[in-house]
């Protein structure tokens, strides 16, 4: 494991860091957590992900007992600890350490863990070439039951569905709801374009509300791209012009394959290359690092 880690304020190498077993993050998985990366060594969108920590936080009932400033201080440590150039964050916050029981006074105080380590690289073939992505069988959580708009620790359910991409030979999962309409990835959003109309399903079909996802909506409507944030269809998506995920590592994918049929040439195409350039001229005003 390469990278280095901070549990409440402890920096280490990523091998040495350690959270006791009774922390109910492991226990129970009661926690949130916020990806991030840098550009130019600066966290890109930081505050919009705090936000997100605590409104993710605040449906499980967990307190965030710091400000996004602290937030940043020991964001900041770890990175410096770590060293090299852009970096992968992770910020988890748990439930903290209790006895087995679900009563939130079990617990005293929560864990911070900041997990910084250098951003994984994908194959330079993955943007030219687009990815394949597998309809998979395992729904996304019911709002009702483990709302998707909680970022949480929790991620059996996209495990399962990653699982299952990978035994169908995908890169990724794209997952309906309980409606059967398509409403995201195990790690990413969806996007698919129909005569020249961006389209995603609304959050409101039970999805993560992706930075990335708000980012490109926002540089769309810049660029005159009309938005429509409504259901989406399996046929639809399967029967778009061009399709591709968003995520804060991926940035913007370009999904070339559905299963084992291709999205429209089964080449990246036009809306998407131009989002993504927009997005790439963006990011590169930050220095260089
Ligand atoms: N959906 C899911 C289920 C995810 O895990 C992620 C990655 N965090 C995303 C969407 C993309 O979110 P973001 O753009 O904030 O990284």
């Amino acid at each position: 494991m390469q990278g280095v880690v901070s549990v409440n304020g402890t920096i280490t190498a990523a091998d040495a860091a350690v959270v006791p077993v009774f922390d109910h993050g492991f226990l129970f998985g009661e926690g949130v957590y916020e990806t991030l990366r840098t550009y130019g060594r600066v966290p890109f969108l930081f505050s919009d992900h705090m936000a997100r920590l605590r409104r993710s936080a605040g449906m499980i009932a967990l307190p965030v007992p710091w400000t996004d400033a602290d937030l940043l201080v020991d964001v900041e440590k770890t990175m410096a600890a770590c060293g090299g150039g852009d970096l992968y964050i992770r910020i988890l916050v748990t439930r903290g350490i209790g006895d087995l029981s679900y009563h939130p006074t079990a617990t005293p105080a929560p864990t911070l863990v900041i997990i910084t380590k250098p951003l994984p690289g994908f194959p330079e073939t993955t943007f030219t070439e687009g990815i394949r992505v597998a309809l998979v069988a395992v729904r996304r959580n019911h709002p009702d039951a483990l709302n998707p708009q909680i970022k949480s620790n929790n991620l059996l359910n996209n495990a399962m569905a990653m699982q299952e991409a990978i035994r169908l030979g995908a890169d990724e999962a794209l997952m309906r709801n309980q409606a059967g309409c398509v409403v995201e990835c195990s790690q990413s959003n969806f996007f698919a374009v129909t005569n020249g109309v961006l389209r995603t399903p609304p959050l409101t079909d039970g999805l993560l509300p992706g930075i990335t996802r708000q980012f490109v909506i926002g540089l769309a409507t810049e660029l005159g791209i009309r938005v429509d944030e409504g259901p989406l269809l399996p046929v639809e998506a399967q029967g778009a012009d061009e399709a591709f995920i968003t995520g804060t590592t991926r940035e913007i994918t370009p999904v070339t394959r559905i299963d084992d049929a291709p999205v429209g040439d089964g080449r990246p195409s036009t809306i998407m290359s131009e989002l993504r350039q927009e997005f790439r001229d963006r990011t590169s005003i930050f220095p260089a690092s």
